[in-house]
């Protein structure tokens, strides 16, 4: 029989191995996001089966685990549905072994339940002393919960003879929990540090290419366009021949425009310092965009009508709802309803513009996709309107944060840094990405 040492100590490896085994070695060789969570949710299923069996055993049938660790994580890491999974799987479990103080644990569980489920999103977006603070505070309530609960179920005061012990056990929690969250944080920041360092490097290699490329394919390019242009005035041509003068003008077009983008991608831009107003600028692109919308049957609504004046330059910021509405539109097309609506906020120092669209949505994977070069999804995309777009965002000191559910619509918010009450006028004209 093992000392209540080595079983604590055995408790506190078996919530440890499972958990750095699945980021350090799996995690990041999933692709899909749901895969990742049902997978996370598997090795909390099995850290919490493990726990079970061996607990710590004290006197009188009692005994203790560290279960609550697994399971919290399996909330916070793998989702509401996933954390449920693991719940139903642990409360089956548990039943099957059996034992003293089950029910009192199942109440404590189902009440922090709701928080966590409650707290997924928010916990995302939190900073990583948040969620140390959070973890530790979340496990210490539940594991110094259970012997009060019990006390007042049972009607004894059995669980709260020996006070020491259950605070000792909730430190071990609170503790292990700690080191845990310390170590799941850390690698899923190396995580995101190694990806966008490859991103950097996939960029970087672009940008030299495009200088390159670009000015050499130009040149012809402008050449083949002023021929046809005067090939179309010529009066001997037939209807078909002008047809295909048109079309071959309009190809002609866009891959000028495409080589602009690669012009505008590799320029190295200093941050400017112009100020502009969102408003006229958003009423500039909506009602260029407005006939597009219509021609999409999509619905362009604008509930944005206040002055607001923000870091960029106007033409940069035109160009930037230019290709996030298009977009939006075109994910829209086709769908029942389709509607796209531009809305306005501000939060701290930052004035956000939301563009909100009901299309086809985009999933996380493809989310983090978003700005490579040539990644599109359209037979007649390029892959280079958002890849502009965050270039752009980057030089004027804006953020933009995506958000979407497949199926449901997208919505892309700009953060804009808020300037003083002064405009500069700018008449550059501006290109349009198709
Ligand atoms: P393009 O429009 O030429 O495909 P972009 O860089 O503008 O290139 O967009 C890249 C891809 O991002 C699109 O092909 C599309 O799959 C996705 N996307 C962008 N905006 C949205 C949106 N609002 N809804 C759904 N998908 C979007
Ligand atoms: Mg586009």
């Amino acid at each position: 029989m093992l000392s209540q040492i080595e079983q604590l100590l055995l408790q506190i490896t078996f919530v440890l191995f499972p958990m750095i085994f699945y980021f350090a070695l799996i995690h990041k060789r999933m692709e899909s996001d749901a895969y990742q969570r049902g997978v996370f949710g598997i090795f909390c299923g099995i850290s919490i089966f493990i726990l079970l069996l061996n607990p710590i055993f004290l006197d009188q049938g009692k005994q203790m685990d560290l279960r609550s660790i697994p399971w919290f994580l399996s909330f916070m890491y793998g989702g509401p549905l996933v954390g449920l999974s693991v719940t139903v799987f642990t409360v089956v479990t548990r039943i099957l072994i059996g034992g003293s103080g089950m029910f009192s644990s199942f109440i404590a569980l189902g009440v922090t339940m709701g928080f966590l489920i409650y707290l997924y999103n928010p916990y995302k977006e939190w900073r990583l002393s948040k969620k140390l603070v959070f973890s530790v505070v979340t496990l210490g309530a539940v594991s110094i919960s259970l012997p009060i609960i019990a006390t007042v179920i049972y009607q004894t005061s059995e669980y709260i003879k020996q006070p020491q012990l259950h605070i000792f056990f909730s430190v071990i929690n609170m503790l292990t929990v700690l080191v845990v969250l310390f170590i799941i944080e850390t690698m899923l920041e190396n995580e995101r540090l190694y990806k966008s360092l490859l991103r950097t490097e996939k960029m970087v290699v672009m940008n030299q290419m495009a200088a390159s490329i670009a000015h050499e394919v130009r040149n012809p390019l402008t050449s083949v366009k002023g021929f046809l242009q005067l090939l179309r005035t010529s009066e001997r041509l037939n209807d078909n021949e002008r047809k295909y003068i048109a079309v071959s003008l309009e190809e002609v077009n866009r891959a000028d425009q495409i080589i602009q983008d690669y012009l505008r991608i590799s320029k190295d831009e200093k941050p400017v310092h112009s100020v502009s107003n969102v408003l006229s600028d958003v009423q500039y692109v909506a009602s260029a965009l407005n006939s597009y919308a219509l021609l999409k049957k999509v619905e362009l609504e604008n509930h944005f009508t206040n002055d607001h004046f923000v870091l960029g330059k106007s033409s940069d910021i035109r160009q930037m709802l230019m290709n996030i509405i298009k977009n939006a539109i075109e994910a829209s097309e086709n769908r029942e309803q389709a509607k796209v609506i531009i809305s306005s906020g501000t939060k701290s120092k930052s004035f956000i513009l939301n563009i909100q669209d009901n299309g086809k949505g985009i999933s996380e994977k493809q989310i983090e996709q978003l700005g490579f070069p040539f990644y599109t999804t359209k037979d007649q995309g390029t892959g280079l309107g958002l890849m502009v777009t965050f270039k752009i965002a980057k030089a004027i000191g804006a953020e933009i944060k995506v958000s979407s559910e497949v199926e449901k619509g997208t919505c892309f918010s700009i953060y804009f840094e808020i300037a003083e009450h002064k405009e500069t006028k700018d008449d550059e004209t501006i290109q349009e990405v198709v």
